[in-house]
């Protein structure tokens, strides 16, 4: 582990060389794979992110808004860029890019056809995105007379894919709603065949989904989080590696009395003495509040310290009274060998949280 002297988020591109090459493994060699890199690469670095996996070999990126692929395209990304989420404000600028949006409802598809026809564009692609039981985005199945009928009506669009998202691909116990989902979207290709002719792309699981579901890989997979080192099941976890370890250092050491209390609203009083550090980052960098009270952890020199008290803005207080160390020494909240998953489950959240959670002025250093 490097030492910075400041709260730093380390990057490390071999890891991710490493989960890409992993998750390649597990689909066919005739299977895309669209590199999901929304909320700053799950809280990492987006663009070093995005660089890296179009060295690699990635087909595809997608982001949530136009925002983020408006950025990647000013960076000189140049592969396809989904934009998952897009809004109708944001069409021109994401015409302009060069983005795919995924249009997902009636409004949405209009607009867009609107946006294209005002500045005379044919057969730009998009993707469309089916809802088969999220109920978050999509056509429903019942609407899709409609959009093929659209499809047919506006030579401004050509989809180049179709797609859907799994509710429930890493539950086990949820395989038949999942199954459910994946028969939903082949009834949806069959008709769309059976109209249009031909069959667009399409594209359904993602990091879960593909190792849970790998029959219904079609064209492609949308994989974020395993990129980034978390797989949802220990047998994964254990296979991939996570890329980004969160490491501060120690800024002060107090020695408490018994009876004292540590922090904002006395929230911790010590019954015996102990000793504790203050370290400089808070909730404010991503820290929430919910860790405090005892229930998360950080490591000092591989030894448990827990966060005691309330977390502050801009700073935490551990207890390391069975501590061997100083004001400087280095401190890991998550990182290769401090699951980013553990530590989200002290404060009752999951590894996307916590990672897409760590705010801009937590620097980052991205190692090749
Ligand atoms: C974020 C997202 C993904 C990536 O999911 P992971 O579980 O991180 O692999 C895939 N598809 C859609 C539609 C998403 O919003």
């Amino acid at each position: 582990m490097a030492k910075f002297g400041e709260t730093t988020l380390e990057i490390n591109l071999s890891a991710l060389s490493h989960n890409f090459q992993y998750l390649k493994s597990k689909i066919a060699s005739g299977t895309k794979f669209m590199a999901v890199v929304k909320a700053g690469g799950y809280g990492s670095d987006m663009v070093a992110i995005a660089q890296k996996l179009e060295a690699l070999g990635a087909d595809y990126l997608a982001v949530a808004y136009t925002k983020e692929g408006v950025a990647l395209r000013e960076a000189g990304i140049t592969l396809p860029i989904l934009v998952l989420h897009p809004q109708p404000i944001h069409f021109k600028s994401l015409i302009a890019h060069q983005l795919e949006p995924s249009l997902y409802s009636k409004r949405i598809l209009e607009g867009f056809v609107d946006a294209l026809k005002k500045l005379e564009k044919e057969s730009y692609p998009v993707q469309l995105k089916f809802n088969t039981g999220l109920n978050r985005l999509g056509f429903h199945e019942e609407e899709l007379d409609w959009v093929l009928n659209a499809v047919q009506s506006n030579p401004e669009i050509k989809v180049s894919y179709i797609l859907s998202h799994l509710a429930a691909s890493e539950d086990e116990n949820e395989r038949d709603f999942s199954q459910n989902q994946i028969d939903t979207f082949l009834r949806i290709s069959d008709r769309w065949k059976e109209t249009l002719g031909k069959l667009p792309g399409r594209h359904m699981l993602n990091t879960s989904g593909i190792i849970n579901f790998s029959s219904a890989q079609f064209d492609m997979v949308r994989s974020g989080i395993g990129l980034y080192g978390y797989g949802n099941t220990p047998e994964e976890d254990k296979a991939l590696i996570p890329i980004a370890r969160l490491q501060t250092v120690i800024s002060q050491i107090h020695q408490v009395s018994a009876g004292e209390s540590v922090g904002y609203n006395r929230a911790f009083i010590s019954e015996q003495p102990k000793t504790t550090a203050t370290l400089p980052l808070g909730h404010a960098d991503g820290i929430s509040r919910q860790y405090g009270q005892g229930k998360g952890y950080v490591y000092i020199h591989r030894q448990k310290a827990p966060i005691i008290g309330n977390v502050c803005m801009d700073m935490i207080i551990v207890d390391i009274t069975l501590i061997d160390c100083k004001e400087g020494d280095p401190v890991t909240f998550y990182g290769p060998n401090a699951s980013a998953d553990a530590f989200a489950a002290t404060g009752d959240t999951i590894s996307y949280e916590l990672l897409t959670a760590i705010s801009n002025r937590v620097t980052r250093v991205v190692v090749p």
